[in-house]
């Protein structure tokens, strides 16, 4: 092995704690600390303490993946219960499957269709004059049309970016988001669970490595950087410069839980789409363990806002003001020495898990490459931009 070294990761997430896994697997010194009072960053799950189930404390996470590597990785770690995502969604006082289905069109339509015929169908509902769309609405309207656009897409996505779908962009809405089956599953990846015993257990064991140590309630210092030989940073790319130029904007989001006996809506995400209900979601977090038993359930009603400072940042929201800000922070962090920065924050991207674990497996890899040839470790091994 190559001389050991030590290193401080910022952030026990999924990325710190990958990284300083893989890290200590191949011999070296890892010391994390972690700002909050718990690891496992935004996947962190915890028992809540009136009704026992497992909740989803900065809000639902289904892990789903292509990467057959990444599902063993995890899988070595935590046993995975099969779990499907299958989401609803109420508008105008009614329930439809989501994402938008047969079943979706015909209930909303009130009618009988046939893949065919419904995709005929949609094609007249589709606004076709639109031939350069250049916002989200323009996008929306000329797949599916007003009626349904107004219905699920209009007021949701109003309360989820805090602004009209004219002024977002129309990269957002990529293909056509209705299906001509009745297949509800949310998401499509070959491999899709939920760690039986929940995603802080998962990272637990990651950490568990007599060459990791882990403080909690630890924000960076600079002075820790003298100690060791590298620093990664999975804390806010801006952060790490103090925010001397500004802020990357971010929304983030408020959980208002409440409790009701048994099983008070019957699926794990509701999601809410009118513009007159304040909320965007109300997740039902039993529904996440079904392999469990519990009497009371727990609920969050998710509200979406603007980041402000002392906010947990969830979404980045990347238009072109932040654009230009990131690509000036993109630039600062290049030239810096002796820090690497990753993961969702790190990088100012969302990130699934999988693409977070994935990452993080490559840069612990890209990190043994530059020791075994003696070059300097890259300020980035995933490109904010
Ligand atoms: C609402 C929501 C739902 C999601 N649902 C899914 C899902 O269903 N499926 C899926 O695959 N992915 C989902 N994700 C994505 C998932 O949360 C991310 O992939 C994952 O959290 C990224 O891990 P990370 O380690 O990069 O970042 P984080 O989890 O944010 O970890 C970074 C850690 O760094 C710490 N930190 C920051 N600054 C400092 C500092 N200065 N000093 C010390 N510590 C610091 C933070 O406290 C945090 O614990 C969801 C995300 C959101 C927002």
């Amino acid at each position: 092995m190559a001389q050991q070294r030590e290193y401080l990761v910022v952030g026990a997430g999924l990325s710190g704690a990958v990284l300083g896994r893989e890290l200590a697997e191949a011999g070296h010194r890892v010391r994390i600390v972690e700002a909050r009072n718990h690891i496992a960053g935004n996947c962190h799950t915890e028992r809540d303490a009136e009704t026992g189930v497992l909740v989803h404390v900065y809000g639902p996470h289904i892990f789903h993946t292509n990467d057959t590597e990444v599902w063993e990785y995890v899988s070595r770690f935590e046993q995975f219960r099969p779990y499907k995502n299958r989401v609803k969604a109420q508008t105008g006082g009614r329930v439809f499957s989501l994402p938008m289905n047969l079943l979706t069109i015909n209930q909303f339509f009130g009618k009988t269709l046939r893949p065919d015929d419904a995709r005929a169908f949609i094609e007249t509902q589709a606004d076709l004059s639109i031939t350069d769309p250049q916002s989200f609405e323009d996008q929306a309207l000329r797949f599916v049309g007003p009626a349904l656009y107004e219905a699920f897409f209009k007021g949701y996505t109003q309360k989820q970016w805090g602004c009209h779908p004219r002024e977002l962009p129309a990269s957002i809405l990529k293909r056509l988001p209705v299906r001509f089956n009745y297949n509800d599953d949310y998401f499509a990846h070959r491999f899709q669970g939920i760690p039986e015993a929940g995603y802080t257990a998962m990272v637990a064991r990651m950490l568990d490595h007599p060459g990791i140590t882990v403080a909690l309630n630890t924000p960076y210092d600079p002075a820790m950087a003298d100690t060791v030989d590298h620093v990664f940073w999975s804390g806010p790319l801006d952060g790490w410069f103090g925010y001397d130029i500004g802020r990357l904007g971010y929304r983030t989001l408020d959980f208002e839980r409440f409790t009701a006996p048994g099983d008070w809506q019957g699926c794990a995400v509701m999601n809410y789409c009118d513009a007159d209900v304040p909320w965007t979601r109300i997740t039902e977090h039993k529904h996440f363990a079904p392999w469990e038993t519990h009497e009371g359930s727990v609920l969050y009603r998710e509200f979406s806002r603007a980041a402000e400072p002392g906010d947990t940042p969830f979404y980045p929201i990347r238009m072109v003001e932040e654009k230009a800000l990131l690509g000036q922070y993109t630039a600062r962090a290049r030239a810096e020495r002796g820090v690497t920065f990753m993961g969702r924050l790190g990088t100012y991207r969302y990130l699934d898990m999988d693409v977070t674990i994935r990452e993080a497996l490559d840069a612990a890899r890209g990190v043994l490459t530059c020791l075994s040839q003696d070059t300097k470790i890259p300020a980035f091994f995933s490109q904010p931009t």
